[in-house]
């Protein structure tokens, strides 16, 4: 309910827009740099100078094509300046940029391109094969733009050079125009893994509140000194924001192209001297294995912060990049549907003198909400929200400037609650102060003889054994209990535990009914299109379903 307070001056309204992003980069920050690796490993270096001009090059060459205000364009890209230029100069003509996910598989790319309508689409010339296995099945796409990353475009099957248009656009700036703030400026689809993919708008407005947000000093922190490496990629969630967070704050940018592999991070790293990186847990448990196996031998001295998120970081990584290796980690929680920024954990003053371990256990929690994001959470749809008790498990529930109150099309509406919030299917604690910490998403939660355990919390504490890499607990049928917890263990190289060292290992932290009733040792475990660990898959293969 809103109510009406008198209105006694009138400030002067201008839209939040992401062009203001654009053009103070371009400016204000014109020196600050954007480097991207190729797929050869070969790196290109732009200023915010030359992304300004490009990126008003692209937008005459998108107008002389035919797009207008509200066209979709879609991006089948890795990381890259040319993305960079798409996330800016489409959606500040009015067009909406649509990022697909090159994971997923090419009927479901079909699908999402489909359902949102593309006419236009980027793609990279190394991503063709795979465009080329569903392009037919999208009638709406009208214009097909090749990024030469990995070598000269071919163009006589109608396909049309990226750098080409480019260079043919009029070399004057483009007169963006103004827009409402609440206009589309991003969709983005979630990966699906029960039923369709949804798709979730940014606005320009929300894209600018949460670019503001992300850069203050206790949540993501961004300066203009920063060089901020997104491993994540940006066809997921906006790469967090991170784009746009920069060219706020007028960072730098280091984009991986297609090398996401923990030796080719470390080495970008080092090479460009990264201040901030941010990517899933994988990445970073990865990263820590090589440097524990090489203690010292590559300069990691500029790394300010890594920021984890999209899974639970591990305790024990986190724990293990500070002591062994002096990074901090910063956890931070999010999704799809919340642009996606939702909580940082961050020590507030009185916890920085604390003790270590009782510093790891909120540097481990998913944090506390961002300004402007409000949570609760609640046992049943219709009951009271709980307790901020730290004990008492919930769903929980956001809402706030940049949290989506819709999905495209109006699809999967029992996600909201009545009173409008966004139920997350994430089932949580919240303490007295704040920290979230989640114990499960609804889905993977064990439930065992009508109790609840938490897979998150067991596998956090596998992957403290010393012989454990990854370890992702699973929810096998039983006919006893309803359900039992397994866990699919992967073993780092050259280390083995038995079943008994690893149940001994958890004995001491849980309960016993918590303990696996089987651990299934393997190379992989199976993920999502965006890193996270394929329960269903688990469920069906070693769980009995
Ligand atoms: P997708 O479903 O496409 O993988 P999202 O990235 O939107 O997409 O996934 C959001 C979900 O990821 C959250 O609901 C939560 O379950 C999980 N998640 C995100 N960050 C964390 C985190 N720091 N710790 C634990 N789980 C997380």
């Amino acid at each position: 309910m809103s109510t009406h307070a008198p209105t006694l001056g009138r400030m002067m309204h201008r839209p939040l827009l992401i062009t203001h992003l654009l053009e103070r980069a371009a400016t204000i920050h014109g020196r600050a740099t954007v480097v991207s690796q190729r797929p050869d490993k070969t790196r290109v270096r732009r200023t915010y100078a030359d992304i300004g001009a490009r990126a008003s090059r692209l937008a005459h060459a998108l107008a002389a094509l035919g797009v207008t205000a509200g066209t979709r364009v879609a991006t089948l890209c890795w990381n890259h300046e040319a993305h960079l230029e798409a996330y800016v100069a489409v959606p500040c003509m009015g067009a909406v940029v649509h990022t697909l996910n090159l994971r997923l598989h090419p009927n479901d790319l079909a699908y999402i391109a489909r359902h949102a309508n593309d006419e236009v689409i980027l793609v990279d010339r190394s991503l063709l094969p795979l465009f080329a296995q569903f392009a037919a099945q999208v009638p709406s796409l009208r214009h097909v733009i090749v990024v030469g990353d990995s070598g000269p475009v071919d163009t006589s099957g109608g396909h049309r050079d990226y750098e080409t248009l480019l260079a043919q656009a009029p070399p004057v700036p483009y007169p963006w125009p103004d827009l409402d703030e609440n206009a589309a400026a991003m969709i983005c689809y979630t990966s699906g893994t029960t039923g369709n993919p949804k798709g979730v708008v940014y606005s320009h407005r929300s894209t600018v509140l949460h670019s503001l947000v992300s850069a203050m000093a206790d949540t993501l922190g961004l300066k203009d000194d920063d060089v901020v490496l997104p491993v994540v990629p940006m066809f997921h969630a906006a790469a967090w924001g991170l784009p746009y967070t920069a060219l706020l704050t007028g960072a730098s940018l280091v984009f991986p192209g297609p090398h996401l592999d923990a030796a080719s991070v470390r080495d970008l790293m080092v090479k460009e001297k990264v201040t901030v990186a941010a990517g899933v847990p994988t990445i970073w448990l990865g990263l820590l294995a090589l440097l524990d196996e090489e203690p010292g031998k590559h300069d990691l001295s500029r790394v300010r912060t890594t920021i984890i998120g999209g899974s639970a970081a591990p305790a024990a990584m986190i724990a293990g990049f500070r002591e062994r290796h002096g990074i901090i980690i910063t956890h931070a929680w999010g999704m799809t549907e919340l642009n996606p920024l939702g909580t940082v954990a961050h020590l507030k003053p009185h916890l920085r003198a604390a003790d270590a371990a009782a510093q790891l256990e909120v540097l481990a929690s998913q944090g506390a909400p961002v300004p402007f994001v409000e949570i609760r959470h609640k046992g049943e749809d219709d009951g009271p929200p709980l307790p901020w008790d730290g004990a008492t498990m919930g769903e929980l529930e956001t809402r706030g400037p940049w949290v989506a109150d819709s999905y495209v099309g109006d699809e999967g509406e029992d996600r909201w609650t009545a009173d409008g919030w966004f139920k997350t299917g994430d089932v949580v604690t919240i303490d007295r102060e704040g920290y979230v910490r989640i114990t499960d998403r609804a889905k993977d939660v064990v439930k065992s003889g009508g109790e609840w355990i938490s897979s998150v919390a067991l596998e956090n504490a596998l992957m403290s054994h010393p012989a454990v890499l990854e370890a992702a607990v699973f929810a096998a049928r039983d006919e006893k209990w309803g359900e039992r917890p397994v866990a699919a263990v992967v073993f780092k190289d050259g280390r083995r535990a038995s079943d008994d060292e690893l149940r001994a290992h958890l004995a001491t932290r849980f309960p016993k009914f918590w303990l696996p009733d089987r651990f299934v040792a393997m190379h992989q475990i199976p993920r999502t299109s965006t890193g996270k660990f394929l329960k269903s898959k688990l469920r069906e293969e070693h769980g009995g379903w």
